[in-house]
Parts: structure tokens; sequence; C-alpha cells
């Protein structure tokens, strides 16, 4: 090696560690920027494809869970993920997703499903313990899935108050939220009233903004203007929204609206997600996107949502830091007539 080359070299390898001292406090901006591109992978143009979709959910698998982020900055987001009718992807398929981040789902069960015992397409009561005892959230979403506004008083009775039985009896313990079967009946001041006399909160109409805990968020929609959660109006009407019809956002609306067109259905769930940033302040949760789930499954049908969609919407949610509650963890102040968080 010559003198020249070797001052040279020197010089350069200077020049480079100036450069990068320079450089250095930048990087993390770099970093972030790289993380972006993860965190968005629908919305960049490069990486639509399901394919992706599919390398990201298996890049992610391989990276240990850090559970929920409750940091205090994180406290202005939060989501409830609501699941229906005992789907058996919502336990193979989804439970494994949720499981790697920490979160609990709340799942709505059928009780005479539950109890079937040659039904593979539904959870069975071995697995529905399984949630329970791992702290997943369990309520009732009936005794056998009836349309609730058409029964007679001894039947309607049955369908919401003696499920409750059949939960004591399988997994030891009576859920306090119900909702009703088929996404009928939530209007219905007879089925509302049955249901009030078992249950301390119900979940029932679809709504495409989050849920108002004050249920005075929709006064723009020209309903009878609401100023609290009360059951009924001065005048003797259902409220539009009530402790007993929480409003929730149908995912598969979404599935069958866009055709399980991935790409635009994530860019849906991130914008209700955020949607709620308008309402929540210094950790005062006013508002919850609450989002309704049947098959986590790549079936392709109307009640299903594919699972690398499902894995990539839980991923979002960890790294942005959002808390995810469930239906037990809303309270109801009874002073107030506000639904509110409990703990929160
Ligand atoms: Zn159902």
């Amino acid at each position: 090696m010559s003198l020249e080359k070797s001052y040279f070299g020197i010089t350069f390898t200077i020049a480079i560690l100036l450069f990068a001292i320079v450089l250095s406090p930048l990087l993390p901006n770099l970093t972030r920027g790289q993380q972006q591109q993860q965190l968005f992978p629908f919305l960049s143009p490069t990486n639509t494809t399901e394919n992706q979709i599919n390398n990201d959910t298996q890049n992610e698998s391989t990276t240990s869970a850090s559970g929920n982020n409750n940091s205090p900055s994180s406290t202005n987001k939060v989501v409830i993920l609501n699941f229906y009718d005992n789907d058996i992807g919502q336990f193979t398929n989804a439970k494994p997703i949720l499981d790697k981040y920490g979160f609990k789902g709340t799942f709505f069960i059928v009780c005479s499903w539950a109890s079937s015992d040659n039904n593979p397409s539904r959870m069975n009561w071995q697995q529905i313990t399984q949630l329970y005892n791992e702290g997943h959230d369990i309520n009732s979403h009936s005794t056998s899935h009836k349309v609730l506004s058409k029964l007679s008083a001894d039947d309607l009775d049955y369908q919401v108050g003696q499920s409750k039985q059949c939960f004591r009896e399988h997994i030891g313990a009576e859920p306090t939220v119900f909702s009703p079967p088929h996404s009928k009946g939530w209007n219905n001041a007879t089925v509302i009233d049955t249901i009030a006399k078992y249950y301390d909160l119900s979940i029932g109409g679809f709504v495409s903004s989050p849920m108002f805990l004050h249920c005075y968020g929709w006064k723009q929609l020209q309903h009878a203007p609401q100023t609290d959660c009360r059951t009924y109006s001065d005048d003797g009407e259902l409220n539009y929204a009530n402790r007993y019809d929480i409003k929730e956002s149908s995912h598969n609306s979404w599935d069958t609206r866009y055709l399980h067109d991935d790409t635009q259905i994530f860019e849906k769930f991130v914008e209700l997600v955020n949607s709620q940033t308008n309402y929540n302040k210094d950790g005062k949760i006013n508002a919850i996107p609450i989002i309704g789930y049947h098959n986590i499954e790549d079936d392709d049908a109307i009640t299903s949502t594919h699972v690398s969609l499902f894995a990539a919407e839980m991923k979002y949610l960890h790294d942005n830091g959002f808390k995810v509650l469930t239906m037990s963890d809303l309270g109801y102040d009874e002073n107030k007539n506000y639904l509110y968080v409990k703990n929160g």
C-alpha cells in the first residue's frame, strides 16, 4: 500500500465518521419512516397485493408481542372488538393473533350452538371456557339465535333470560352484556324491556362512527335530540342510543361492500379507529370505536374477514398504541345516565 493511498484511506475514514456523527440525530427519523411503511402496508402504492399482506403477517409472526401499550399518551385511543355467533375461526384464527398482542376480545355466544356436539363450524363450551379462563369477555347472544321481536313473552324470556343460566352451567359465570340476534329487536320496546330485566348493557344498532358514551353524538343525524343514555325519551319513545342499544360498526358490512378487497377495508378500519381522536382528550374517553366481526376465515363468506386482514388490523392497533377494551369494561352511571370506562 503506498503512502498516498493510505493517506487517502485515512481521510476517507475520517470523512465517513464525521458524516455519521452529523447525521446520527436523524437516524431515528429514518427508522420511524421505515416503521411507517410497515404500519401502512395497504396504503403504500407499492405494497397493495394480498401476497404482500401475507408476507407482512408471516414476518411479524416471528417477532414477540410486547402486549398492550398502556402508557398515558396512548389512553386516548381505545377500541372494542366484538365477535358473534361462535364461529370456529374466532378460536382457531383470531385468538392466536389476539394472544400475540395481549388483546382481549368480547365474544357473544349462542348457548345452544355451543352445546351442539356435531358442529365443527362453531366453538363448543370447552373452547369458550378456555377463552373465558384466559380473560376474554364472554357475553350472551341468546339461547338459540331467534328473531326476538317475533317471539311470545315466554319465548322472549327464554331466549334472553334463560341464556344466563346456560352460561352459569357451562362457564360458572353469568354474562352482564347481551346482543339480540340477527341485528333485530334493538329498536323494539318489548325486547329492550326484557333485556333490561337481566343485563346491564346490550349492543344492537350499527353506526359508521365511534360509540359516543354520552349517547348524544348523533343528534345532527335528525334523530330525537338526546342529552344522555337513558332508555326512553320524555315522550316515552325508545332513544336512538341507550344503554340497551349501544352502537357498533360492522366489519362484515365492509367485507361485503368492498368484496373482500382488503386494501380498501384496511383503510376504513384505520379511518374508524382514528376518528375518536376528535373526542378523547387527556385520557378522558368519550367515544369508542366498537367493531363487530363474525368469522375470521379465508372463505370469502359475507360473514367472514380474511385472516391476514385481521392480523394486519391487530398489528396496526398494537403498533399505534391502542388499548383494547371489552364490553364488560363499560359501566353505566345511574345518576348521570352515561356510559363510562371502568377504571378509565
Ligand atoms: Zn348472530
